[in-house]
């Protein structure tokens, strides 16, 4: 039997190599996964360049992966049933236990683990991680390729909690200030319910690609002021007769540009989600809030009971998940990580256990 696992390991700033580690011990609740597939996003970017996670500094060895799927290969306690299950990881477990929980903002849980974060991740040939909070893979249809369902762990489960945190509904206008790897989701989930999707991005590639994923219209920001779009975008939302009371404006750039952008498409009565992250304040007139009653909302990864709806999104054809995703193999991490610094990745990186 197995008794150590080959995991990509932080051991501090830019950093992190392949090294082969002791399984830890299945207690109760626990169970052993075997990697599958797991997509790298660019908050391990910032872990790996900074050996940071959130507000703590990395102080002893980390291994990193919180958008994993593989195989349950062994359980501790009362979870032998899902020996053999095919099932992703969500990025935020909740303890499933506390007032948050039991209020459904499990994403909010104050004891919530994030692999790769608070405890080791996925990016090993085997992790131990809560058996409760995963979600079985079944029925997974012929159209779909398993590995992608990694990206769903954080970046589709993300931008599909936020869709729901803005209370969208068919016939809104969505304004997707940010079209990569959550915006991206944003705008094919925003479509797949029905509303009608503005993309805003500060490049033309990325527009081109979620024109043919529910993006209607898409703008170029480049030096252009932000009122100067707010006045294209609302016009064109005008033309389509929609009113302000049902703009959902939705920030996953994670840029200082991209969070003033996002506040200056606010109207009357509409309502924005702050999705992306960036360390950086900004300066925003607050008091727009008050003069147009329009709400704000954070938002956070994605609660586990929410997955079986993002899962037939994909399954039924609605959300693509091929033309966002490229593969490579886990010992080529380092290499990867050079490419995402030096932006010449295109699409989400979903590693595979090929050595
Ligand atoms: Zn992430
Ligand atoms: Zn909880």
């Amino acid at each position: 039997m197995t008794s150590m696992a080959l995991a990509a390991t932080l051991f501090g700033p830019e950093d992190l190599r392949m090294v082969e580690r002791p399984l830890e011990r299945l207690a109760a609740g626990m169970v052993r996964i075997r990697f599958g597939a797991g997509g790298i996003c660019g908050s391990d970017m910032h872990y790996f360049r900074h050996a940071r996670t959130g507000d703590f500094v990395v102080t002893s060895p980390l291994v990193l992966g919180h958008e994993i799927v593989g195989r349950v290969v062994a359980a501790g306690g009362a979870h032998e049933a899902l020996v053999g299950a095919r099932v992703l990881v969500p990025a935020v477990l909740p303890c499933g236990s506390c007032d948050f929980c039991r209020a459904g903002r499990g994403n909010a849980c104050p004891k919530q683990k994030m692999p790769g974060n608070d405890v080791h991740g996925g990016f090993a040939t085997h992790v131990t991680l809560p058996a409760a909070p995963l979600v079985p893979l079944t029925d997974v249809p012929p159209s779909v390729d398993p590995r992608h369902l990694a990206v769903v762990a954080d970046a589709v489960s993300t931008a599909y909690q936020a869709v729901v945190r803005a209370g969208l509904v068919a016939g809104d206008v969505a304004f997707v200030v940010g079209a990569g790897g959550v915006g991206g989701y944003v705008i094919q989930i925003a479509r797949a319910l029905g509303a009608r999707v503005v993309a805003i991005d500060v490049e033309a590639s990325r527009l081109a690609l979620v024109a043919a994923h529910g993006a209607e219209h898409g703008v170029v920001v480049g030096d252009r002021p932000p009122k100067e779009i707010r006045k294209e975008v609302h016009r064109l939302a005008a033309d389509w007769g929609v009113p302000s009371l049902r703009y959902r404006v939705f920030e996953c750039s994670g840029t200082p540009k991209g969070q003033t952008l996002a506040f200056t498409l606010l109207a009357p009565a509409a309502t924005m989600v702050q999705a992306g992250y960036c360390a950086s304040p900004v300066e925003l007139r607050f008091s727009n809030l008050m003069a147009f009653d329009a709400t704000v909302h954070g938002t956070w990864g994605c609660p586990p009971e929410a997955y079986p709806a993002v899962l037939d999104l994909i399954y039924s054809g609605r959300v693509a998940l091929a033309p966002f995703v490229e593969h490579a193999p886990l010992s080529e991490v380092n290499g990867i990580l050079d490419d995402m610094a030096n932006h010449r990745l295109t699409r989400r990186v979903v590693f595979d256990p090929r050595r």
